[in-house]
């Protein structure tokens, strides 16, 4: 089927073709801008470190716990032991095997709160220790989140410059489909989504969508036709566009 239009019907559909390739390119910008890739790394780096945070923060607890039940027991003994000291100081135990029995206690005891206080500040450089590297993390964290926020406003800022930039052309390429009839407009929409430029110019006898030079018989086919005839390169079948530098 032939599809008729005006030559100035035809010389919009190469304006409504180079508004699509804005559009095309715009797109695309707005798919690969750098900080999309960006703030992807950011994300993974975040939940990287926020489980190492979550694992110092699980011995950050465990230790504080550990280390309260190890005070618990040195208190416990030490109590003890007062207990012990008093009932010698206080002259109530006079057999000498009591005695003997109550202070061989009191170096046990004393015996086991040194044990217990070394198992305590043991406990508690790994506190602080886990606290430390917990600090360090969280610190981490807050500035790779620092860091994706501020790429996440980026993008949002490019993105909001390029569906501007996007409308702006959307609305001139109302204005160029205007003037176009509908079937042209149809045959064109099928040729793009086949080729991806669906009209071309004709300079020079070359198509300016598939850069051939156009051969003798096939541009004296192309001369003939009326003006008003839709004209298809014969090499890549996209719609030609006449111009003043066809060279028909
Ligand atoms: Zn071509």
């Amino acid at each position: 089927m032939t599809v008729k239009a005006d030559p100035t019907a035809q010389a919009a559909l190469l304006e409504l073709q180079a508004q699509d390739a804005i559009l095309a390119q715009l797109q695309h910008r707005r798919n690969t801008l750098p900080e999309i890739a960006r703030i992807t790394e950011l994300e993974a780096q975040i939940k990287d470190v926020d489980g190492t945070r979550i694992e110092l923060d699980t011995q950050v607890s465990d230790l504080t716990r550990e280390q309260k039940k190890a005070d618990t027991e040195v208190e416990m003994v030490k109590t003890r032991r007062t207990r012990d000291e008093e009932r010698l100081n206080s002259g109530a135990v006079s057999n000498p095997k009591d005695l003997a029995s109550l202070q061989h206690e009191l170096v046990a005891l004393e015996r086991r709160i040194s044990t217990l206080e070394d198992a305590e500040l043991e406990i508690m450089e790994k506190l602080e220790e886990a606290q430390t590297g917990l600090a360090v993390v969280q610190g981490d964290l807050d500035s790779l989140k620092a860091d994706r926020d501020e790429q996440v406003a980026a993008r949002d800022a490019a993105i909001e410059v390029l569906d501007q930039q996007a409308a702006d052309t959307q609305a001139e390429r109302g204005t160029s489909a205007a003037g176009i009839p509908v079937d042209l407009i149809t045959l064109y929409d099928k040729v793009r989504g086949q080729y991806g430029v669906g009209a071309a110019a004709l300079r020079a006898r070359r198509c300016e969508g598939c850069r051939l030079e156009i051969n003798g018989a096939d541009l004296r086919e192309l001369a003939a036709a009326p003006e008003d005839e839709v004209l298809r390169c014969p090499e890549c079948s996209r719609i030609l566009i006449r111009t003043p530098e066809s060279g028909l």
